[in-house]
Formats: C-alpha cells, structure tokens, sequence
C-alpha cells in the first residue's frame, strides 16, 4: 500500500509501505479522509514525533474491508471513525473510567501507526460506526467534535446557562455546538480575527464578539447583564486564559479545553478573579468515558447522522490527495494562512 510516512523531522514521504495484516480484535480500514491535527504539525515540522519512521493520522474516516473471526459489532462495508486512545483498561484512572487520564496508554497516529495510509488495522473496539449517508469528510471531524463534547460534559454543563467560547477554530466550534445542543440559552463566541468569527456564524448561527475591538468584561455586560454562567477557553493564546476569567458571571464554570502555546501568565488581580467570583475552573482532555469509548463518541455519531451537529464542509479549509502529503503540512509554514481543517483523501 501507499502511506504518507515520516522519516525525520520535515521529511515526509509518500511512498510503498506493508500493508498491515488484520489481528485478533481488530478490524482493517480503508482509510478515505485523514485530518491534520494541531498536534500533528510539531510532529512533522517540529521535533514532537515519538519515534522514526511512523505514520501520522488520528482523525481518520474509512470503511472496513476485512475483521478478525472474533469481532462482533463491526462488519465488512461498514463506515467507521477511529477513536485513537488505547489506554490500558487496568490502571486506577482505566478502572474509574477515566481513560483519557490513563498513564500507560498507546495512541494510534502518535504512538503506533495512524490513518495518513491507504489501510491501517485498528481494535475493532476503537471504531465507531457512522451513517454512510455522511461523507467520510464529515466524519473524519468527529475526534475534534468528541473534544469539544468532553469538554462542556466536563465542565459540568446544566442547560439554561449562557456560554462563551474563547477561541473560534475547529475545537470552539464544536464546543459552542455541544453547548447549545445541550441547552444553552446563549451561546457568543470571543475570538481576535474577523473571518473567524464570521465563518463560526455561518456554521452555527452564533454570534461572535472581537476582543480587539470591546474589552471582554465590557461585551459580558452588555450581552448577559452579569457574565456568562458557563465559559470554555478553546484558544491556546495566553490573553484568551484572561478572557475567560473577566466573561465569568459569579459561580461560573470556567473549563479551559484547549492547551497553551506559551507562557501563560496574570495579574494577581486577574487571578483574584477566581477567587473574587468564586468560579469554578476545570481542564478538559481528550474526549473519551466509560463505557469506552464513551459518550462523546456514541453522542457525537448519532447526532452527526441525524444532522444536528454540524461537521460542516467550511470547516475544512483544503482536501489534499494523500500523494501531497507534503504539499498539505507545508501549509502550516504559514500558519496564518490556514482556516480550519486541512485533510489527506485517498480516491
Ligand atoms: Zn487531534
Ligand atoms: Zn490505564
């Protein structure tokens, strides 16, 4: 088979590789869509990769071609998404299922080899099944979906509340979505670029405030009175981690899902701001719960396939062929210049 696979740091090839032969447990996909994830970059143009050479690709779509005797739930033709962790179900954290938090874990497009191939053998427990009336597009922006559900279910989200999210980009987009779909009675996102905020309107129909043009604590006034009940942080830029601070009403829930790209540092004022407020902060991670998957995973497909979320095509902002899996991570040399999802197709 073909794959895209890395051997050094800026080096990636697409190039004749084994194919992987089916297991016990496991089911081989035909891997039709393959997201690039922010955490894939460093791993390609950086020096994050675990090891050489490997194959990339955790947000992958396909459809399954052969099973292993022993597996039971997936069939031959079904179209599946991959849920990448494969925690070691035996540890304390596994046993309260809390799988994202498992120590002794293995990753599929990280730590053993990913979706950026034109098969990969995965256990069948980690594919979750779709409708094939959505395109493997669609699907393969399900794992980024998952996060943003964990998220609001970590954050101990009741419906009724108003919602901000700090960060417009692919992770905020499906925050703001689980939000509202779980019942939110406002949902406004806070972003620093215009077309972002623009394109996050189109998508979901939720407003969105740049915090270059109103101070944040400003904006909560005058939409909300009193601040927002529930703020989730999707940004990983240090003055989004003060934003969500000053949108908080009193007694928020403050959850912060997305990861730091720097030093992230306050003013004991605006750190006194949890205190002051009483707020409630927590951190989300990865997207996973018992039973394993989890309920990000089962919710995210079923509301997929019936359409209320939305995996919408503008959310992705350019299909490579996998043959250009060069051309696709050269891309994020001008990080700027992409807006959303970029994604490897094999025909
Ligand atoms: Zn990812
Ligand atoms: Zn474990």
């Amino acid at each position: 088979m073909k794959a895209a696979v890395l051997h050094a740091s800026q080096d990636i090839r697409y190039e004749e590789c084994p194919t992987p032969e089916i297991r016990p447990g496991c089911v081989k996909i035909n891997v039709r869509a393959c997201g690039i994830c922010g955490s894939d970059i460093p791993r390609v143009l950086g020096d994050a990769a675990h090891f050489f050479p490997i194959v990339l690709g955790h947000e992958f779509s396909g459809e399954v071609v052969e099973i292993a005797d022993d597996v039971k739930n997936i069939a031959v033709g079904d179209h599946v998404v991959c849920a990448p962790l494969i925690p070691c179900f035996d540890c304390p954290d596994c046993a309260l299922g809390n799988f994202s938090l498992c120590k002794h874990y293995t990753f599929i497009g990280s730590r053993i080899f990913g979706g950026m191939a034109e098969y990969v053998v995965i256990p069948a427990r980690n594919a979750v099944k779709f409708s094939a009336e959505r395109s493997f597009e669609e699907a393969a922006l399900l794992e980024p979906a998952t996060v943003g559900c964990h998220g609001v279910l970590c954050n101990d989200f009741k419906g009724g509340g108003t919602t901000a999210v700090v960060g417009a980009g692919t992770i905020g987009l499906f925050t703001a979505q689980w939000a509202a779909l779980l019942g939110a009675s406002k949902v406004v996102f806070f972003d620093v670029d215009d077309d972002r905020l623009q394109l996050a309107k189109d998508i979901t129909g939720f407003d969105g405030v740049n915090t270059r043009n109103i101070a944040p604590a400003d904006a909560a006034k005058q939409l909300t009175g009193r601040g927002f009940d529930y703020v989730f942080g999707a940004s990983g830029a240090c003055p989004s981690y003060i934003n969500c601070f000053e949108l908080a009403a009193n007694h928020a829930h403050v959850c912060f899902v997305g990861t730091p790209t720097g030093p992230v540092t306050f003013t004991a004022a605006q750190w006194e701001m949890i205190n002051r407020r009483e707020l409630r902060v927590t951190g989300s991670w990865m997207s996973f719960s018992a039973p394993f998957p989890g309920h990000e995973w089962t919710m995210c497909a079923q509301y997929l396939d019936d359409g209320r979320l939305k995996c919408d095509r503008r959310m992705i902002h350019k299909l490579f062929p996998l043959s250009q899996c060069k051309e696709a991570f050269d891309c994020y040399k001008n990080p700027a210049s992409v807006k959303g999802r970029i994604m490897l197709v094999n025909p």
